[in-house]
């Protein structure tokens, strides 16, 4: 039988879309399929707020920010803490892929016009030594114009590819199996879903109305994680996080939902590390959602004060903007999925960004009008303000008393007590009239602002929380969202899949989330952020360029 293509990509997200570009840039025939409608093409890259991790940029050194590979590969490795044999293909990604970020990264999208916003963000701060998890400088470069920036240059080199004939797309056909002859992966099969105009990131429908088979010399699976499958977080939740969380929201849509994962496994590919997960601890409920269960993280600076349920301040380091994983294990260790910040008006004007690009029109746009208002408007951004007002997971009292009566009330609990609280905030405001401090988090906001990008866009000057000039008093109910996969189908450096017998399968590659954005989990426990699309782009390319190549 004939082949269709010499390579099919499954999954229309952003690894998939790099890959296929690249297989079409090298003159080879690539069919991309995909489950949902054509409106939905970029996936999850489409939501993202665009944040890259960047090494060694004039962005950085505009900035007067000092990095280079060797810090940033040090931050990653204490970060990662690979620590199982199965890491070893995992850790040679991370390598290769902090060479990318410090190396042509930049280069790369910038000639395919890719732009970044001036200010770089300093995501997981970390707040241990040296050799441990965190960025020790900033390195969040939010694309301009958000994830759409980022789907953008793909998105046109395959409609260029697709015009001459290079590049084909089957959106609502679903892979179901993948077919192998002769132990080579040759094919796909799956069902037809009936046509569906849904909104680009609702449900769309899932009926079948007839099957399809498809055959090429090599098979790229970039299907995405499992965050939008909470049966599957939960089955995959790790003992060292304690129990799974009772409630999760959604930080991705729903077609985010494993089942390619499982059907690639089941064909014989080797999947690892699947208990590393990066779900986020500042989850906001979303007062307008667009996908079930719609979550929004908060990308805090760092002045919150961080209470556990019952009242408790998390401990140093786990400050807002610390370290995501050190923070879920604190939290799901206190038996309750939630926690509490408490933070002033000031705060929440400066600190509070919200992560996806239509919590960011301004920058989603590209207005430089709109984004210069983040500094002179008299309020928070717009999309934060509607949280404040709408969101229910949003208590604005005038008074602390009041406050923490709210929140009792949105917990449905009498868990936290005033003067228990009173005291601990009162303590932390009595560090503040001091350039020079015995707290930990006071330390780190005077830290923070000696970087100038915090002092202009992220980091408040310090206050008083109880100092009513700077209220109305907030409390924020955080929630366990779903977000990434670490785990994923381990490769090779070309992204071509061992099987469980430890050898490679001939004819399937994996990249983006599938493959643990690289090897089968490159980020092993924790990322620096910003990596997830970096390790798309990245994990696409190589896999485009050996199955371009490979199928000869
Ligand atoms: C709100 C939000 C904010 C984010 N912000 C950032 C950020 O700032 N920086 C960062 O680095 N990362 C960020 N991320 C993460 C990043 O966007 C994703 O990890 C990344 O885009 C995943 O890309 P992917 O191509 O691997 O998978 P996906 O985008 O999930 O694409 C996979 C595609 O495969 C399709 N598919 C799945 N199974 C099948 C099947 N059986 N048959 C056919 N098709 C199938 C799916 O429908 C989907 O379109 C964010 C994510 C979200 C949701």
């Amino acid at each position: 039988m004939a082949d269709d293509a010499d390579v099919i990509v499954v999954g229309g997200g952003l690894a998939g879309l790099v890959a296929a570009t690249e297989i079409a840039d090298a003159g080879k025939r690539v069919i991309v399929v995909e489950q949902e409608g054509e409106q939905s093409l970029g996936g999850q890259a489409f939501w993202s707020l665009g944040g890259l991790f960047l090494v060694g940029t004039p962005e950085q050194r505009r900035l007067g920010i000092k990095d280079s590979y060797d810090l940033a590969l040090q931050d990653w490795m204490g970060s990662a803490g690979f620590d199982r044999d199965e890491d070893l293909w995992p850790k040679r990604w991370a390598e290769a892929y902090v060479g990318f970020a410090a190396g042509e990264k930049r280069g790369w999208l910038r000639a395919m016009g890719h732009r970044i916003f001036p200010v770089v963000g300093w995501a997981e701060r970390g707040g241990y030594d040296a050799m441990s998890h965190g960025n020790s400088v900033p390195r969040f470069h939010v694309s301009w114009g958000t994830g759409p920036g980022v789907v953008e240059p793909f998105e046109r080199r395959a409609r260029e590819a697709q015009a001459s004939g290079y590049l084909t797309f089957h959106f609502r056909h679903r892979v179901d199996a993948l077919t192998i002859t002769n132990g080579t992966v040759d094919g796909i099969t799956g069902s037809i879903l009936e046509p569906d105009d849904v909104e680009r990131g609702k449900s769309s429908s899932r009926k079948a109305i007839g099957d399809f088979a498809l055959r090429a010399q090599a098979v790229i699976v970039a299907s995405g994680g499992i965050g939008g499958n909470h049966d599957l977080v939960r089955q995959n939740w790790p003992k060292r996080l304690g129990e799974a969380p009772g409630n999760m929201i959604s930080g991705v849509p729903e077609h985010v939902d494993g089942r390619m994962i499982g059907i690639t496994e089941a064909a014989g590919a080797r999947l690892i590390n699947r208990d590393r997960m990066w779900h986020y601890v500042e989850g906001i409920r979303n007062w307008d959602p667009i996908w079930p269960g719609h979550g929004i993280r908060i990308l805090p600076g760092p002045s919150s004060m961080w209470f556990d349920a019952t009242g408790t301040r998390l401990p140093s380091p786990l400050f807002p903007g610390s370290d995501t994983l050190g923070q879920l294990q604190y939290i799901m260790r206190t038996g309750h999925d939630y926690s509490w910040f408490v933070l002033t008006q000031s705060i929440i004007k400066k600190e509070f960004a919200l992560s996806g690009s239509e919590q960011n029109p301004d920058l989603t746009g590209k207005s430089w009008l709109m984004t210069a208002k983040r500094a002179t408007n008299k309020g928070a951004p717009g999309p934060v303000e509607a949280f404040k007002t709408h969101g229910i997971d949003f208590v604005v009292r005038d008074n602390l008393a009041d406050l923490v009566a709210g929140m009792n009330a949105l917990a449905g609990s009498d868990l936290l007590q005033l003067e228990p609280l009173k005291a601990q905030i009162e303590a932390r405001d009595r560090e503040i009239s001091n350039p020079y401090v015995k707290d930990t988090q006071v330390m780190n906001i005077h830290n923070a602002r000696k970087y100038i990008g915090d002092r202009l866009i992220r980091t408040a000057r310090p206050h008083r929380i109880l100092d009513p000039a700077h209220g109305p008093l907030i409390a924020v109910k955080l929630n366990i969202l779903t977000r990434k996969t670490l785990g994923g189908f381990e490769t090779d450096l070309d992204a071509r899949v061992f099987g469980r017998d430890g050898k490679i399968m001939p004819g399937l590659y994996a990249a983006g989330e599938a493959a643990g954005f690289g090897g089968g989990g490159m980020h092993g426990y924790r990322s620096l952020e910003g990596t997830f699309l970096g390790g798309c782009l990245f994990s696409g390319r190589n896999a485009g360029r050996a199955a371009a190549k490979a199928v000869g």
